[in-house]
Formats: C-alpha cells, sequence, structure tokens
C-alpha cells in the first residue's frame, strides 16, 4: 500500500499534502510516511517526533592503489559516467559522479581499484503516535540521489509491513529520483496548481507515470489562483482530480511557520479525507 505523492516542479505543495495526510491517516491507525526528496527534505518541518534511528548510508565507489596500477587506461574507459580520470602517473576517481557499478573495480587486470565504503548521506527515523516518520538527505556535494533512495525504499521495506500505508514524498520533476520512488507505488497522486507552469509540468509528469503503467490521480492546490487550463486538461484526459485545496493567506502563514494545517483550516482537513477517501476506495477497488 505505497502511495507516492509526487508533481511535475517543485513548490506545488506536494509535502504539504504529504505530511498533513500522513498526519491525518496517522489518527486512526499507523501510517508510515518518508520524505524521500533526499536532495532537500523538508517534510521533518512540520512532522515531528522521537528519534529511534539515526545512520549515515554509504555507497560503494573505487579507491586507486598506486603502487600496483599499471596505467593501461582500462578504468576510463570502461567508465559511462565519467567518474575515473587515467592519466600518465595516477588516477583520478570523482566519488560524486560514480555509480557503484563496480566495473572499473572488476575490470581492472592488477585489482588496483578496491570498492570501498564512501559516506553519501544520513537516514533518520521518528515515531510520534502512530506515524512513523523516515528521512534521508544526501551529503552536500553529492550528485546521486537515486542510492540514497533505494536504500531508504530498503530500509522502509525490512521494517514496516505494506499492510501499513506507505506516503513516499518524492522529489519533484520527472527524472531518476522520481522514477525510482514512483516505480513500485500503487498510486500515483500528482499535485499541481492551476496556472500555465502548473499544467505543463503536470502534463509531463502524467506522461512519466503512463511510461511507468501507474494509477494516478490529480490534486489541485492554489485553487482560485491562474486559469482553468489544469481543470479541462483533466476533464479532456478523464484525470480523477481528487480535491481541490484552496489559495489562501491563512494557509501560508501556517506553512511558513511549520505548522500542519488541516487541524486549523477546514478546507484543508476536507482536501485530505477527500484524498484518504479516494486512496481507500482506489486500493480496494472501489472506484469513486
Ligand atoms: S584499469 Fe587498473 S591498471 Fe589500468 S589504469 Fe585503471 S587502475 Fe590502473
Ligand atoms: S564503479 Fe562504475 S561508475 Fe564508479 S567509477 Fe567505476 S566504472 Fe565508474
Amino acid at each position: 500500500m505505497k502511495i507516492a505523492i509526487a508533481s511535475g516542479k517543485g513548490g506545488t505543495g506536494k509535502t504539504t499534502l504529504a505530511t498533513n495526510l500522513a498526519a491525518y491517516m496517522a489518527e486512526s491507525g499507523s501510517v508510515v510516511l518518508a520524505d524521500l526528496d533526499v536532495e532537500e527534505p523538508n517534510s521533518g518541518l512540520f512532522v515531528r517526533g522521537d528519534l529511534l534511528v539515526g545512520e549515515t548510508k554509504y555507497k560503494m565507489i573505487p579507491e586507486w592503489r598506486g603502487d600496483t596500477c599499471e596505467h593501461c587506461g582500462n578504468c576510463q574507459t570502461v567508465c559511462n559516467f565519467n567518474a575515473v580520470l587515467s592519466m600518465a602517473d595516477k588516477v583520478m576517481i570523482f566519488p560524486e559522479l560514480c555509480h557503484g557499478c563496480y566495473a572499473c573495480s572488476e575490470l581492472c587486470p592488477t585489482e588496483s581499484l578496491p570498492m570501498k565504503r564512501h559516506p553519501m548521506g544520513e537516514l533518520k527515523h521518528f515515531r510520534a503516535g502512530q506515524l512513523d516518520f523516515v528521512e534521508s538527505r544526501l551529503v552536500i556535494g553529492e550528485e546521486q540521489a537515486v542510492p540514497l533512495i533505494r536504500q531508504t525504499l530498503d530500509y522502509l521495506s525490512a521494517g514496516f509491513s505494506e499492510d501499513v500505508p506507505w506516503i513516499l514524498d518524492s522529489p519533484p520533476g520527472t527524472s531518476c529520483p522520481v522514477m525510482e520512488v514512483v516505480k513500485d507505488a500503487d498510486l500515483v497522486i500528482l499535485v499541481t496548481e492551476p496556472t500555465p507552469f502548473g499544467l505543463h509540468d503536470l502534463k509531463l509528469a502524467v506522461e512519466t507515470v503512463k511510461h511507468l503503467d501507474k494509477s494516478y490521480a490529480v490534486v489541485l492546490n492554489r485553487f482560485g489562483i491562474g486559469d482553468d487550463g489544469v481543470l479541462r486538461y483533466c476533464e479532456d484526459e478523464s484525470i480523477d482530480l481528487v480535491t481541490r485545496i484552496p489559495n489562501s493567506r491563512a494557509i501560508a502563514e501556517l506553512y511558513a511557520s511549520g505548522q500542519l494545517l488541516y487541524p486549523v483550516v477546514p478546507a484543508v482537513a476536507r482536501a485530505v479525507a477527500d484524498v484518504a477517501d479516494f486512496i481507500g476506495n482506489h486500493l480496494t477497488g472501489r472506484r469513486p
């Protein structure tokens, strides 16, 4: 029961929906919320709890051994990610670019590139009542989000039953990190806003989830600004529009002060209830 909350672009209210939905659902049962926007996780600004686990996550990268290297250049040739530079007198590794594929290490004729652990981020697990909150954060300068996302999903798989709803706060956009989160989801909720930018990026996000053959639906945030392009698009494409969250100064002020919205703003309470009902109906096969 994995629900990915995604969006074609940042700043549409994806984290607002994920945190409020998770906290709302945790009032009636166990819920897991995971912030997988590892380059810039911010669900923790709104969800607090007791820290249960804090651990460093590692990826494997090669380490050059100059004493045995024969300077054949093979490592640079086989690396598809430009993470190895083989020069006349030494080999340089760029850990930020390395995907840990082992190719250079395995194909080095003199075993001069043994793989070593390299810290790439931190994972933290908090608990607040029936809500388990897991977030991972990439080390600054680290460029590979996917390995940390994968390890965070592995952490969830090892620790939580899939009978419990998992709310996965995805990275924004339509690139590899989003794919990594969305590819195993049972349902993808795409959050957008009623502007030409919002519509443009929603279309890209829809193409992505269609490509992955995922069930999906749309939540329209900041309803009241912009135009009706998103409404018309959803209608024309027969896309489920689950709910609309109104644009409001009160919501913006509460968000800026790091508060959950649904306990205070009735319109948000209705919206998260709509989404929770939609998820329940979808997963039991009773499409609204
Ligand atoms: S493949 Fe091995 S021996 Fe060849 S340049 Fe790279 S590290 Fe040196
Ligand atoms: S492990 Fe793979 S990605 Fe990393 S440097 Fe070697 S060949 Fe390149």
